[in-house]
């Protein structure tokens, strides 16, 4: 194979900077031309400002990733703060009760269990290390068209220019224009739910403890903020999200002191606020000849267990390393075989994942006295079984797939 590969991702989210970085700093990236496309303007990132209202739990798997890139010590440096508990329990039952489900990193062995991140601070620690790397960045230029050129494609940007690929990286979130164009189709499964984030301050310490309380509405997740707050994600009816965006923060503190069961005492508004519909989407494929689709455009999980971006860092690390051993092997990195590769070492792992996400969120949403029973019951199984709690905790901290 002779010349450059054009490669072109689209999408500067976690997952596109991410496999930027990565096929910049492969072995083989000289032989190819990286170009990174993103409809927005270039995102702007300061300390100074206040924690920004979006923020993620990263699974130690994906901070090693981080790290190996080489981003990961700005992100550390700057503000992440390490959890090193989980508790999940039912609104039927109390924290202090058996069927609450405890994780501590020291039973894993772990120093922590993961890192409750901004995710725009992590866009800007990986921005930084792509400013040394040999890419083209078009921000602010949302992809107009996408046109077939024999077995290839070609993008037409904002400003009427045209970018041939040899590998398009669909990397551009959950309502993907690159899978959209090529016709790949999704399987959905909507939620009829809405999450609502902001940030709380709590009357207590939040003790490095990531926490989620199971109501019949949807989830409330509580994860602890550097500086002493908490980000919540509170998943539940589009009617109480709606409500919870207008209400004052008097009566938005007293619901939600309420939902969480007190148990870090009464909560104060503390950090804008947000709604984000919820639906469940897998891609029917994730290639094609001279397309990949990684991240939120090829699957949106539900945040209950915080793993969407972590899955897309999955993706970026295989299908970084598809790339690499087929430039290694001759071979062209946009051929479909070649690109099923990271299909089949991806898709499977997603959908368990989603699937995972989407039972759990029906088995804690059910009136059903039974099946309020068996939850209970299964609850009190899973803190006594050694190896499931260790699987499962492995999947969580991104070290087991
Ligand atoms: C409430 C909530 C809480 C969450 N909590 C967690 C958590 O704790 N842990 C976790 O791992 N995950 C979490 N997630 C999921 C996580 O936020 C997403 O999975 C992740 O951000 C997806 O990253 P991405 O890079 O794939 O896509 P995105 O972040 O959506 O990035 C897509 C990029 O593509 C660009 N783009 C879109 N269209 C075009 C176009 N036509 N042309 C050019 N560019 C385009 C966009 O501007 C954007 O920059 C949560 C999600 C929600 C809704």
């Amino acid at each position: 194979m002779k010349g450059r590969f054009n490669v072109v991702i689209v999408g500067a989210g976690v997952t596109g900077l991410t496999i930027a970085a990565l096929l910049s700093q492969g072995q083989h990236s000289d032989r190819m031309r990286l170009t990174l496309v993103d409809a927005m303007e270039r995102p702007q990132y300061s300390a100074d400002d206040d924690i920004t209202l979006r923020v993620s739990a990263i699974a130690n798997g994906s901070a090693a990733l981080l790290e190996r890139i080489g981003a990961w010590s700005a992100v550390r440096e700057t503000r992440a703060c390490a959890f090193d508990r989980m508790r999940v329990w039912d609104e039927s039952s109390a924290l202090e009760s058996a069927e609450t489900l405890r994780f501590d990193a020291a039973e894993f062995a772990v120093s922590q269990l993961g890192f409750i991140v901004e995710n725009s601070l992590l866009r800007h620690a990986i921005l930084g290390v792509l400013a040394a790397a040999d890419i083209e960045f078009v921000f602010a230029s949302p992809i107009q068209a996408l046109r077939q050129d024999g077995q290839r494609f070609c993008l037409q940007l904002d400003d009427a220019r045209e970018l041939k690929a040899d590998l398009i990286i669909g990397a551009d979130g959950a309502q993907s224009f690159i899978r959209q164009s090529v016709a790949i189709g999704t399987h959905d499964w909507p939620y009829g739910q809405a999450a609502f984030v902001t940030h709380l301050r709590p009357e207590k310490p939040h003790r490095n403890t990531a926490w989620q309380r199971f109501l019949r509405n949807g989830p409330l997740g509580m994860l602890p903020l550097p500086d002493g707050r908490l980000s919540i994600v509170w998943t539940t009816t589009e009617e109480q999200a709606d409500w919870a965006m207008s209400a004052s923060e008097e009566e938005l503190g007293k619901s939600l002191s309420e939902a969480s069961d007190q148990v870090l005492g009464a909560l104060t508004v503390a950090g804008p606020r947000g709604k984000f519909a919820l639906v469940a989407r897998h891609a029917k494929h994730y290639v094609k000849s001279g397309i990949a689709l990684i991240g939120d455009a090829a699957h949106a999980v539900h945040p209950l267990a915080g793993q969407g971006a972590n899955l897309g860092l999955q993706d970026a690390a295989t299908l970084a390393d598809v790339v690499e051993t087929a430039l290694g092997n001759g071979e062209h990195p946009g051929d479909r075989p070649v690109l099923r590769r990271y299909e089949r070492a991806r898709k499977g792992a997603n959908a368990a994942m989603l699937h995972f996400m989407t039972g759990l969120n029906h088995l804690f949403a059910t009136d059903l006295a039974l099946i309020g029973e068996l939850r209970t019951t299964g609850m009190r199984l899973f803190n006594c079984s050694g190896p499931i709690r260790e699987h499962v905790a492995g999947v969580a901290l991104g070290t087991e797939r």
